[in-house]
This record gives structure tokens, sequence and C-alpha cells, in this order.
């Protein structure tokens, strides 16, 4: 007889976890399933985890500050200890500076004073206080290599920055989802691994459940789409794509693991840096490197994948633009020749506007975490909450679409409207259609 349960998660990366925690709490049998041998195995572990507050919206800003409150308050938020580790929040700060295209930072800085986040503004000087190592000169905006105008400064100097002291990073991406697992276990929660989803059964108009690759079926009510770059499969499976104003596509990202400038301890001195003049992030990575990250400047071209299965893993010309253009910021940042590039290749699911899709769909019973677009590690634990929120007044007759659902968070008080994240909004044309969010 096919097992039963309340809910099935499909997925076990951070947000998959975080859900299905949520949901076990609230006392369903929950269970997730994954077709990779553990948690974390897909994006989540190619992720940088940052943590930062900056978003240009009060409400990104919100989540952001929500989510960083469980990552601080980790152990009471898991309510159990592993035994494999726990990870930790690393505090590092972050500088991020100030462009024409992000308006110098006006609606940022708007967005974190309505949620009295501390920053401070600085200007060139304030910035080299800060890092020693900074070339404060203006390259922006990012052109390609092939322009002659790489890596030319286009002003003496950019037009300033600010410095959010609450930011950092967590200590291994892949680990916490394994805490966070454990917890789910702790409270009832079931994990099945090597276990691909082949399709979503239906049963008198709603969802029924799922079936594996080798054929077992396992029902429930209640289904949620967590499958990260795979999203847009499952919801085929589903037959939900057509009731979508806004679609999910993986894109591939190159990220680049270099060595620090000679003499600069970047590992205990270095900050995030988010750095729209030179097109790039960067943190502090083990071993005294720098990690490089793109933020999809508009010269360059996204890189789409068909198929996240079989894309092409190998690093490309990307990843030695990103290291040149850090290279601008960085004085002394070394540039590894042909055959040295270290790094992580992965997939964003990345949505039509950059902006997630938390929401129920057309097929009662079938729901979606998805689109996270580069930027959602950081809000998983609020995205758990969000999602059993959401199930939890649709299942109980709320009309989603119509009526939105809201929730109050746990540490802002802050009232979060789910109807934001919608599958049928309008493209949000104040987006940044980037990794910033
Ligand atoms: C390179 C990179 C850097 C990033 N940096 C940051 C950052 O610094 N800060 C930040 O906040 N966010 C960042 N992100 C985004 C963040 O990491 C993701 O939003 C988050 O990890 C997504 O988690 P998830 O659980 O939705 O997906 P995943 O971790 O991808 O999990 C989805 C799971 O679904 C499973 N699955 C798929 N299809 C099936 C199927 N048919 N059957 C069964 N299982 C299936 C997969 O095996 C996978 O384990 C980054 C992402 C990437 C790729």
């Amino acid at each position: 007889m096919a097992k039963q349960y309340d809910a099935i998660v499909i997925g076990a990366g951070i947000i998959g976890a975080c859900v299905g925690f949520e949901l076990a709490k609230q006392g369903k049998k929950v269970l997730n399933v994954d077709k990779l041998s553990g948690s974390g195995f897909g994006s989540t572990s190619g992720s940088c985890a940052i943590i930062r507050l900056h978003y240009s919206t009060p409400d990104g800003v919100a989540m952001a500050r929500e989510g960083y409150y469980y990552w601080l308050d980790w152990v009471r938020y898991l309510g159990v200890v592993d035994p494999t580790g726990l990870v930790k929040y690393i505090n590092t700060g972050c500088l991020v500076i100030k462009t024409e295209k992000n308006h110098y930072l006006k609606n940022v800085m708007a967005s974190l004073d309505e949620l009295n986040v501390c920053y401070e503004e600085l200007d060139p000087e304030g910035i080299k206080k800060l890092m020693t190592i900074a070339d404060t000169r203006q390259f922006g905006p990012p052109v390609t290599q092939k322009d002659p105008r790489f890596g030319e400064p286009t002003a003496d100097a950019v037009a300033g920055a600010i410095y959010v002291p609450e930011s950092g990073l967590i200590s291994d991406p892949k680990q916490s989802v394994h805490n966070v697992q454990k917890a789910g276990e702790n409270v009832g929660g079931e994990y099945l691994f090597k276990a691909k989803v082949v399709e979503i059964l239906k049963k008198e108009g709603r969802c029924a459940g799922i079936k594996l690759e080798d054929g077992t079926e396992i029902h429930a009510p209640v289904v949620v789409n967590v499958a990260g770059p795979h999203s847009y499969q499952i919801n085929e499976m589903a037959g939900v794509t057509q009731g979508m104003k806004i679609k999910t596509r993986p894109l591939k990202q190159e990220v680049c693991h270099v060595p620090s400038p000679e003499g600069f301890d970047y590992n205990n001195l270095g900050t995030i840096i988010s750095d729209g003049d030179v097109g790039c992030y960067s943190r502090p990575e083990i071993g005294n490197h720098v990690l490089i990250g793109s933020e999809d400047p508009e010269c360059d071209t996204l890189d789409y994948v068909d198929d996240p299965d079989t894309y092409d893993t190998n690093f490309t010309e990307q990843w030695t633009t990103q290291v040149m253009r850090e290279a601008q910021r960085l004085k002394g940042l070394p540039i590894p020749g042909p055959g040295k590039a270290q790094g992580i290749v992965d997939l964003y699911d990345a949505s039509d506007d950059w902006i997630p899709i938390y929401d129920k769909s057309d097929l009662p019973g079938f729901y979606m975490a998805v689109g996270t677009s580069g930027n959602q590690y950081k809000n998983a634990p609020v995205v758990g909450v969000l999602m059993a929120e959401l199930i939890e007044g649709c299942e109980g007759g709320q009309d989603h679409d119509k009526d939105p659902i809201k929730f109050k968070m746990h540490y802002t008080k802050r009232e979060c409207d789910i109807g934001f994240f919608s599958r049928l909004r309008e493209i949000n044309p104040n987006s940044s259609f980037s990794v910033i969010g």
C-alpha cells in the first residue's frame, strides 16, 4: 500500500528543509524527498551564503532582517543540536558602493532607515580607511573584456558607499541544511533520498501525491515544489505552468576563489563588498581567499541553461572577467592564469523579475517556493514560516489569489503580505533584475 503523508516537500535544499521543518512543527506528517543522496547537495551547496540586509524596498529589508535574526538565534530556532556540527554566522560587515544605477542607494538607505538597520555613509576616503587595499576610482558602468574601456577608470572616485556592520556569512551552507534536517526529524519530519519525482499524482481535481522514478507512489493532499533550479520541471509535471504569469529558469553562475592580495589578512579584515561599479560582489573565503560572484551587469549575456542535469559545469571566460573586474577595486588582487581557475559553478533558479514565487498554484493542494534567483538563502527560515502559513490558510479555505494571506513576522513584528510573491503578479519594474533582488 502507498505511504500516506499530510504533506510532501519536493527538495531537501535550505528552503525545502525549512518548509518541511515548519510543517512538521504544525503537527503535520511531512516527507522531504530529494533525488540526491543527502540534504543540501543541490544548489544550496554552491551558495555563497551571504547574509546581508540591504535591499531596495522596506519589505525586502524586513525579510532579510527577519532571516538574519534566525541565523543569530540558530540553536533556539532548531531546538536541537545536530551531533555532526552546527554552522556559525560569521559577521564581516558589508560595503555597498553607490552607483547611478542603484540611485546612489537612496531607496536602500530609506528602506534600512525604516527597519532601524544601522549603516554608515562613507566617502572615498572613508572607504579607504575601512579597506586599505581599495582602489576608490570609478570604473563603471561595467563593460565586457572586449570593450576598450575595460579596466579603465571613468572618474577619479566613486560616489561613495554605505557600510552595514550587521552583515556576514554562514560557515557551511550544505551543513546548515543538515542542521535543519535534524531539527525537522526531531519534531517528526521524515526524509527520503535518492528518490526522483517523475509525476505529480492527481485525484478529483486536486493534487494527491507523487510518483518516483522506481514506480513508488507516495500519497499526500499537499505537495510543495521546492526543487531549486529543477522547479520548472516539477511545475510542468503538475501542469500548473500555464497558470503562472512569472516563470522560472535555471541560470548558470560562476563563482571565483582567488588568493587575497599579498600581505592583506582578508579573512579577518575583508568585508563583503556589493560593487555595482565593477559588477561584482565579493566576500572573504576560507584560506585567506576572496570569493567573487557576478552582480549580472547589463553588458553581460546571461547563460540560461536548457537542462539543469547536463549543462557545462566548466569555468569559462566569465570567470576571468569577474576576477579582472574585482581587481579593479582590490589593489594587488592576483589574476590566476589559464588552468588555475578555482571556485564553484552552479545554477540559480531565476524568475523573470528576480523575485521569488512563494505561492499556491491552479492545482489545489500544489504549492511552490521557487525562483529564488540567487538571493534567498538568507531568507530560508522565514520562507519556511511563510509557506506553512500560506498552506494552512489556503487549505483552510482562504482564497489567497483574491485575499492574500498575511502573517506577522516573529522578530521584526512586521506584517508580511505573501501576495507580494504571487505567481500572478506583473513583472515588478522596481526589481534590480539581478541577484541583488
Ligand atoms: C552560486 C550561488 C550563490 C548564491 N549565493 C547566495 C548568497 O550569498 N546569499 C543568499 O541569500 N542566497 C544565495 N544564493 C541563493 C540560495 O543559495 C538559493 O536560493 C537556495 O540555496 C535555494 O535553496 P532551495 O532549497 O530552493 O534549492 P536547492 O538547494 O537547489 O534544492 C532543491 C533540491 O531539489 C531536488 N530536486 C530537484 N528535482 C527533483 C526531483 N525531480 N525529485 C526529487 N528531488 C528533486 C534537488 O536534488 C535539490 O537538492 C546563491 C545561489 C547560488 C547558486
